[in-house]
């Protein structure tokens, strides 16, 4: 290697050794991710799973994973990377392991998320997703609309197997790679359909009421890290029914973005809104999030949602 790439890859922390890391197996950097096996995570992840869980406050009550929950396995062999916590359901940790497993491998060969490292799929990808976990009523239908790679929706339908999850993304490879992993995960109560979401949910665009996309029929509707506020909220908000949520997902802007929609909510049935912000954390590392919650009170005219083109020129706010 060149020596100007190779002090650029030192700088980058590229390859910085973290013996805390050699001890989990895991990669030392992004190109040995890339080979990262599915045995490795699968067998180690559940342990990271557990510590950054429960630095972030994320509990997953015990006997919400569908199978054994057993630390033990048949032959009365120890699970291995069996995480040393009392109220975690190991099932759900191990389930989010394989996920781990399916989009580090995928990811190598098509582009699904910037997010790559183990470590980081772990506290940006799944910690984040499960934070509005308990803001989902039991046996609620949920939409997550630009779901990418999967998130929030796939860490929700594994965590919640009581929830029914559809996931729309305008990406047809992502969406294959969605139905794909609920596939080999055996999620029954996950599914996803590729379209725009103003396209899915107008009321003059024929190509509504696809796959049981239909306006005001969701319970919760989500989307993390898909647009600007005034934007998103007139894509998502159609899809809600009268008396349930949509919950956008926020990085450092949520704040701001919530201040300028919270007087305009309401030109959809929305109520004013509310925001709780947080930090997601893992040793030295912080990140700023926010989750915006509005709640419909009256139908959404049916004028909503606009054409991409309108929404963009002349965002509700
Ligand atoms: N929610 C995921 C996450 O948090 O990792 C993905 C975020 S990614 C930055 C935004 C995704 O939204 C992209 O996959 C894009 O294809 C999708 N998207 C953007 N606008 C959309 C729309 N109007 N309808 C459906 N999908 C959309």
């Amino acid at each position: 290697m060149d020596k100007k790439k190779k002090d650029k890859k030192i700088i980058s922390g590229e390859n910085r050794f973290d013996p805390r890391r050699a001890r989990m197996g895991f990669a030392q950097s992004t190109r040995e991710v890339k080979k990262a096996s599915p045995a490795v995570l699968t067998e180690d992840f559940p342990a990271l799973l557990s510590e950054i869980f429960l630095e972030n406050g994320i509990v997953i009550p015990r006997g919400s994973g569908s199978e054994d929950d057993s630390p033990l396995h048949g032959n009365g062999t120890v699970k291995p990377g069996r995480p040393d916590t009392e109220d975690t359901d190991y099932m759900v940790l191990r389930n989010l392991s394989s996920f781990a497993a399916i989009l580090i491998e995928t990811n190598s060969l098509f582009n699904l998320t910037a997010i790559k490292e183990p470590e980081e799929i772990a506290l940006l990808h799944f910690a984040d997703s499960l934070k509005i976990s308990d803001d989902i009523p039991k046996g609620a239908r949920v939409l997550d609309i630009g779901s990418g790679a999967g998130f929030p929706a796939v860490p929700l339908a594994v965590a919640r197997p009581d929830i029914k999850v559809t996931a729309i993304d305008s990406t047809g490879k992502k969406v294959d790679f969605i139905n794909r992993a609920a596939k080999q995960l055996q999620l029954s109560n996950l599914s996803a359909v590729c379209g725009r979401a103003e396209e899915l949910l107008s009321t003059v665009i024929a190509q509504n009421h696809i796959a049981g996309i239909d306006r005001g029929s969701f319970d919760i509707v989500t989307a993390r890290a898909v647009a600007d506020l005034g934007i998103l909220y007139e894509i998502c908000f159609p899809a809600v029914r009268t008396g349930g949520s949509f919950i956008a997902m926020k990085a450092e802007k949520g704040r701001e973005e919530f201040s300028r929609g919270s007087t305009q909510f309401s030109k959809l049935g929305g109520n004013g809104g509310t925001i709780s912000e947080y930090t997601l954390k893992h040793k030295d590392e912080t990140y700023s999030r926010s989750i915006i919650t509005v709640t419909k009170i009256e139908e959404t005219p049916e004028i909503y949602p606009r054409s991409y083109g309108t929404i963009r020129k002349k965002p509700l706010f």
